[in-house]
């Protein structure tokens, strides 16, 4: 027996599935599912702390993994047949140019570009794979904006698992669609955005005949919240004041959620660090929903932002992600298009490279410290998601001044 179930986060409704249940999301209700332990886990944080120091040095490919080094904490027996590239342990740097351009004396990046495909999702995508494999499943799927799909299919590869993507047609970067082709997977574009891609692949996988890894499936979220638990390590297991995200589908926000009160209730952590969500200007129904304090979001029809990884208008994993902010008192706010390019080229001048929707983080806390909401000798954290050579287009055109947003604007460069 697991000690682990999949539980609908639905208050009034709370049905538990069976942890090997391909399911997604609740049969009773439709809300979102999530991992949780049966019985409240006993942990020694001295000891556990010890351990995962340790596997570092281990030549074991499971101990080097920066996501299953942590395994105490994801839904697996310990001899799971684990499917990894070595995601994870990735560098916290200081970034001095980014905080004297925020107005803080001190600001670091957490860069999830230096992961094996190049973004944050392979910390997810490690652990749904492996529980793909361990149903037996032969075929995955995804909705993408491109970073999904390129670790989708690089993990499905490794797997020796068929892997077929649904792509918003001529909105791809394409470096993300060389990633994806080159792992052998098979792309399907489709007319319409991220959403449409969404709600098409939701249907496919009705029949049961493939497994479904978008952050609405549950283990993406157990693997992306174990770069809490490596933050927490790189910062000698002190909470920061303030951690700030990008927010698309808002699944990587709900793992931070979801990580951090795991470290708390276990004894890692004295407290949570508020988490704040930055949303471009153009898509951002979560940062509407904040401001209005609405009773439910309401979807962006036609979401625009050059920033292709959070171009998203109906955030599935909403509700998730507003337990996070409001557990931890954090905010969501919204940047222009040309706070997103200036920010991204001060974080390349610290020599720290990023896509544009990691740079939302850093313009969202110039923005806060202009507010007073993030004061100047609080330490700040933020996620960069992305590497920067998946949209060089959108740097080079940057550079040469010849950037567009998509109102028609031309974006200066700094
Ligand atoms: C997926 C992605 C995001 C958005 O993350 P969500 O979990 O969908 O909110 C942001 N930046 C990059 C580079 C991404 O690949």
């Amino acid at each position: 027996m697991s000690e682990f179930v999949q539980r609908c986060i639905n208050g009034d409704c709370r049905t538990v599935f069976g942890i090997d249940e391909a399911v997604y999301v609740c049969a009773r209700c439709g809300d979102l599912l999530e991992i949780e332990r049966t019985a409240a886990g006993v942990f020694n944080p001295g000891a556990l702390r010890e351990i995962w120091r340790e596997r570092r040095m281990s030549l074991d490919g499971r101990n080097r993994s920066g996501v299953w080094r942590f395994r105490e904490f994801l839904p697996f027996d310990d001899d799971v047949e684990v499917v990894s590239l070595g995601e994870g342990n990735t560098q916290l740097y200081d970034a001095p140019r980014c905080a004297q351009y925020c107005g803080v004396e001190a600001l670091k990046l957490k860069h999830q570009g230096n992961n094996p495909t190049g973004s944050f999702k392979d910390a997810g995508m490690t652990v749904a794979v492996t529980q793909a494999r361990k149903l037996g499943m032969q075929r995955v799927v995804c909705a993408s904006t491109g970073n999904t799909a390129a670790s989708l299919a690089a993990y499905a590869a490794r797997a020796t698992m068929e892997c077929m993507i649904l792509a918003p047609s001529g909105q791809v970067s394409a470096a993300k669609l060389a990633q994806a082709l080159d792992y052998g997977a098979k792309v399907q574009e489709i007319e319409g955005n991220f959403d449409t891609c969404m709600r098409a692949i939701r249907e496919l996988v009705e029949d049961g005949s493939a497994y479904l890894v978008n952050s609405i499936n549950p283990f993406r979220i157990e693997g992306q919240k174990t770069v809490a638990f490596e933050l927490a390590e790189q910062l000698e297991w002190r909470a920061p004041d303030h951690l700030v995200v990008p927010g698309g589908n808002l699944g990587n926000s709900s793992a931070f959620g979801k990580g951090f009160r795991e470290l708390v209730d276990a004894g890692l952590l004295d407290r949570q660090p508020p988490i704040t969500v930055v949303q471009a200007e153009g898509a951002a129904p979560f940062a509407r929903f904040f401001r209005e304090r609405a009773a439910e979001i309401v979807d962006e029809e036609h979401p625009q932002t050059l920033a292709s990884a959070i171009k998203i208008g109906a955030p599935v994993s909403w509700k998730k992600a507003w337990s996070a902010v409001r557990d931890t008192a954090g905010c969501v706010l919204t940047v222009s298009e040309q706070e997103i390019a200036d920010a991204k080229a001060v974080i390349g001048r610290d020599g720290i490279g990023c896509e544009p929707a990691s740079a939302t983080t850093v313009a969202g806390i110039r923005k806060l410290v202009n507010e007073n909401v993030i004061k100047k000798d609080e330490a700040v954290v933020a996620v960069l998601t992305g590497h920067l050579l998946k949209d060089t287009d959108y740097v080079i055109k940057y550079h040469e001044g010849k950037l567009v947003a998509p109102d028609g604007a031309r974006i200066k460069s700094i």
